[in-house]
C-alpha cells in the first residue's frame, strides 16, 4: 500500500514537473503605457497638427487606432495620475486636485496586474506625492521634476542624474527593459515624461528647432471672453499677462551644467537681444509671445516624439513589439494658445479632451480611428482585460478593449461626466462640473451658480453659451437631468473621501 503509494506519489511528481518543464511562456501581452504630461493633441501631427510634425508618436497611430474623444474626469496632473490607478473618479480615490497625497494603499492597477503575474515598473513622472505601491521596480521624478539633471527617488535612495530629463527617462525605461526585466513575465511599464510641461524648456539638441519657422497662431488667440459665464474672464492663464519672464527664457535658467549653461547662451541669447530690439506692444506683444512659449512647448515635444521613437525602435529589434500593447496619452490636454492661454484644468474641448493612440499588433487594425466617447478613467480596466483579468466592480470605468478590436459595444456610454476642484489656486479656474453628449456640453460652476451651455455643432471653439436662450430650454432640461444622472452613477454627491491611513508617506531619502 506504501509502496503503491508513493509510486503514485512520484508519478504525480514526475507529471506536474514536466508540465511545468514544458510550460509555454506566459503569453498575455505586455503592457507599454508612454504618457506624458500636457501634450495636447493639437500638437501631434497623427491629429492634424498644423504647428508640429510627431514622426514617432504617429506611427502608434498609424500602426493602431486613434481616439479623437477620449476625455479626462479632472484635468490637471496629479489628480489624472490617479484616475489611471484606481479606475475612479477624483471623489473616490480622494486626489481631488495637485498637493493632495495619493494613498497607496487603495486598490491600483498595478497591484492588480502584479499579483496576476504582471511584472510591473514605473520610470519618471509620478507625481503623487506618496510612495509607488505595485511596482516590482520604480525610479521616479521627485513632485515635477526639473527638465535637466534631475534627482530621483528609488526604493533605495535618491540618484542624482545629469542630462535632459526626456532623454534620462528614456534610458531608464530601455534599461529596464534590456537589463531588469524578467523575459519569463508579460510586464506592465509605466514609462511617463515630465515634458512638455512649464516651464518647456528644450533639450540640448532642440534648442534651436522653429528658429526659423512662424507658429500658425490659434483662430482663438485673441479670445475676449464675452457670452460665457464670468470664470473665463477671471482666469489667471492668459499668454498674454501669465507667461513669467522665466517661462519665455528672459532670465537666465538654474540647475544647468557649464556645458548646458553655454549652448542656452548660444541659443537664447540671441533670441533675447531680438526681443529688446523690438520693443512691442498690444497684439504684438501677444504675438510675440505666443511664438516664444509655442516654440519652446514644441520643442519639448520634439524630444519626446525622438525619444519614443527610440523605445519603439527597441521593440521592433527584438521582437518584443508583437506581443506588446503600446498606448500613448497625456495627463490631460492643453491651450496652445487656444482662447488666449496656456495651461489646462477646464471642461473646455482642449483640456477635456486628451490624446490616446493603441497599437496592437495582429488585433486592432492599423490606422483605424474611433470617436467612440472614452475616458482616462477606463484606462485600467483596459488593461485589466488585456492581462485577462477581472475587472472589480468598484472601478467606475469600462475597458474599451472591444472598441480597439473593432467592434462599438451598443450600451458604449454616450455622455461623459467632468468635476475639477482646485480653486482657488493656480491660474483660478473656479470649481466646475458638468457633462458633455456627442452634441451639446452643460457646464456648472457651482461656487458661483453660473452655468454655460454650448452647443458643438455650431460652435466648435465653445465661444457662444446659449445657456439662456429659449430655443435650449428642452436641451437644458435633458442634460441637467443626465448630470444628476451621471453623479448618482458616479456616486459624487460633494463630498470627497478622506484617506485616514497614509503610512506609504515618502521619506527623506539618501542619495545612492
Ligand atoms: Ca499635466
Amino acid at each position: 500500500m506504501i509502496h503503491r503509494s508513493s509510486m503514485l506519489l512520484g508519478l504525480v511528481a514526475l507529471t506536474l514537473f514536466g508540465s511545468i518543464a514544458s510550460a509555454e511562456k506566459d503569453q498575455r501581452p505586455n503592457i507599454l503605457f508612454v504618457f506624458s504630461d500636457d501634450h495636447g493633441y493639437q500638437a501631434l501631427s497623427c491629429y492634424g497638427s498644423k504647428v508640429n510634425e510627431t514622426p514617432n508618436l504617429d506611427r502608434i497611430a498609424n500602426e493602431g487606432m486613434r481616439f479623437d474623444r477620449c476625455f479626462v474626469t479632472n484635468s490637471i496632473c496629479g489628480p489624472s495620475r490617479a484616475v489611471i490607478l484606481t479606475g475612479k473618479y477624483s471623489h473616490l480615490n480622494g486626489f481631488v486636485r495637485n498637493g493632495n497625497r495619493f494613498n497607496g494603499q487603495q486598490q491600483t492597477v498595478s497591484k492588480l496586474l502584479q499579483a496576476a503575474g504582471y511584472q510591473t515598473a514605473i520610470v519618471g513622472k509620478w507625481h503623487l506625492e506618496t510612495d509607488p505601491t505595485g511596482f516590482d521596480y520604480w525610479h521616479i521624478l521627485q513632485g515635477q521634476g526639473p527638465y535637466y539633471n534631475p534627482a530621483m527617488d528609488t526604493p533605495d535612495g535618491v540618484v542624482k542624474h545629469t542630462g535632459y530629463t526626456t532623454e534620462i527617462i528614456t534610458d531608464l525605461a530601455l534599461d529596464w527593459l534590456k537589463n531588469k526585466r524578467d523575459a519569463d513575465k508579460p510586464f506592465y511599464l509605466m514609462y511617463q515624461h515630465k515634458a512638455p510641461h512649464r516651464n518647456w524648456q528644450p533639450g540640448p539638441k532642440q534648442l534651436n528647432n522653429y528658429d526659423d519657422v512662424t507658429i500658425p497662431e490659434p483662430e482663438t488667440l485673441f479670445d475676449d471672453y464675452s457670452h460665457r459665464a464670468s470664470p473665463a474672464r477671471n482666469q489667471e492663464m492668459t499668454v498674454e499677462r501669465h507667461l513669467s519672464p522665466n517661462d519665455l527664457k528672459l532670465v537666465p535658467q538654474r540647475g544647468l551644467t557649464d556645458e548646458q549653461r553655454k549652448a542656452w547662451d548660444e541659443a537664447y541669447g540671441p533670441k533675447n537681444e531680438a526681443f529688446e530690439k523690438l520693443n512691442l506692444t498690444g497684439k504684438d506683444l501677444v504675438q510675440w509671445k505666443y511664438q516664444r512659449y509655442a516654440k519652446d512647448y514644441l520643442r519639448c515635444v520634439d524630444a519626446v516624439d525622438e525619444n519614443v521613437g527610440r523605445v519603439l525602435d527597441y521593440l521592433d529589434e527584438t521582437g518584443l513589439a508583437e506581443n506588446t500593447v503600446v498606448i500613448y496619452s497625456s495627463d490631460q490636454g492643453w491651450y496652445l494658445g487656444e482662447h488666449g492661454w496656456f495651461d489646462k484644468r477646464w471642461m473646455y474641448e482642449e483640456s477635456f479632451r486628451t490624446p490616446l493612440m493603441v497599437r496592437w499588433p495582429g488585433k486592432v487594425k492599423p490606422g483605424t480611428v474611433s470617436d467612440a466617447m472614452v475616458m482616462n478613467l477606463d484606462f485600467p480596466e483596459l488593461f485589466l482585460e488585456i492581462a485577462g483579468e477581472t475587472v472589480p466592480d468598484d472601478m467606475q470605468g469600462r475597458s474599451f478593449k472591444q472598441i480597439l478590436l473593432g467592434e462599438m459595444p451598443d450600451d458604449w456610454r454616450k455622455s461623459v461626466y467632468y468635476h475639477y476642484y482646485e480653486f482657488p489656486g493656480a491660474h483660478s479656474v473656479a470649481k466646475h462640473y458638468g457633462v458633455r453628449t456627442d452634441r451639446h456640453k452643460l457646464i456648472y460652476y457651482y461656487d458661483l451658480d453660473e452655468w454655460e451651455l454650448f452647443d458643438l455643432e455650431k460652435d466648435p471653439r465653445e465661444l457662444r453659451s446659449v445657456y439662456d436662450q429659449a430655443e435650449y430650454a428642452a436641451v437644458r432640461k435633458d442634460l441637467e437631468a443626465e448630470l444628476q444622472r451621471l453623479r448618482d452613477q458616479y456616486k459624487d454627491d460633494g463630498s470627497v473621501v478622506q484617506f485616514q491611513n497614509q503610512n506609504t508617506k515618502q521619506k527623506k531619502r539618501k542619495r545612492v
